[in-house]
């Protein structure tokens, strides 16, 4: 079976896999706390953990506690979690963390942040019309996905505006797009960050990410830098960095099956 990873590899030395989760190994499902890992691949993860060639890791927006609950059934194996893009990384099956954010001064920050958006939400009647705020251990998300068009381009401008209006409260944050979404999170958090991290950590002479959302831009931009190969998933040619796509979600199981094939 012909692989883009396999062919880039050719199983010179060692391989650092880069994974993005929802999107990528899972389908984007309505309700985001039923995005399960389907039984195929479990299976192929499990694999590639144990390949020895093969470092995984998986880079998410979810928090840790998230990616750790979907990927409970691998807790045993060689992986690498990244939750919160890359703020918090973390070897389940040492218990040890690479990177621990500081769990008091953060969310204290944005406390503030989350209080005066969640006021301006509510004065306009947003929270009604299909916008909700999900809270996680570093950051919040605001979500529009359920909103009417216009709802979804006011909310956009409420933030940026918030942003640029209060540059000194928002300093150490950034406002990051994602599907449907805008988060609030530090500004060091980001996947390719992340990505940096774990290949010179590993000391690796290859790599490959794989990542379906804007968010996973900065993942492509660092694995091109440093000469690997990097997928996106379900877009369309020239609205992305990355060198190849990936149809859908089971194009990406086809070229992990092939890469533990090669
Ligand atoms: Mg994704």
């Amino acid at each position: 079976m012909p692989s883009l990873i396999a062919d880039y590899w050719r199983r010179e030395n060692g391989l650092g896999l880069f994974l993005d989760y929802d999107g990528t190994l899972t389908p984007i499902v309505p309700n985001p706390e039923q995005a399960f890992l389907p039984r195929e691949g479990v299976e192929l993860l499990r694999n590639l953990c144990r390949d020895p060639q093969i470092q995984v890791a998986v880079i998410s927006g979810r928090s840790l506690s998230q990616l750790q609950h979907f990927l409970a059934e691998l807790a045993g194996e060689e992986m690498t979690l990244c939750g919160s893009h890359g703020g918090e990384i973390y070897l389940p099956k040492k218990g040890e963390f690479l990177r621990q954010p500081d769990r008091q001064e953060l969310p204290q920050a944005l406390a503030l942040i989350r209080a005066d958006i969640l006021q301006q939400l509510a004065a306009s009647d947003y929270l009604n019309q299909g916008v909700r705020i999900e809270d996680k251990p570093y950051s919040f998300a605001v979500h529009y996905r359920q909103a009417e068009p216009p709802v979804k381009q006011q909310v956009m401008t409420l933030l940026t505006h918030y942003f640029s209006a209060n540059p000194a409260t928002c300093r150490p944050f950034k406002l990051q797009p994602g599907k449907e979404v805008l988060e609030i999170l530090p500004a060091t958090f980001d996947k390719g960050n992340a990505v940096a991290f774990l290949w010179d950590n590993w000391r690796l002479p290859k790599g490959c990410y794989i990542g379906d959302d804007v968010t996973d831009e900065a993942a492509f931009a660092a694995v091109n830098q440093r000469g690997g190969l990097s997928i996106a998933v379900g877009k369309r040619p020239g609205m992305t960095q990355a060198q190849y796509i990936c149809p859908d979600v089971a194009a990406v199981y086809a070229e992990l099956a092939a890469l533990l094939e090669s």
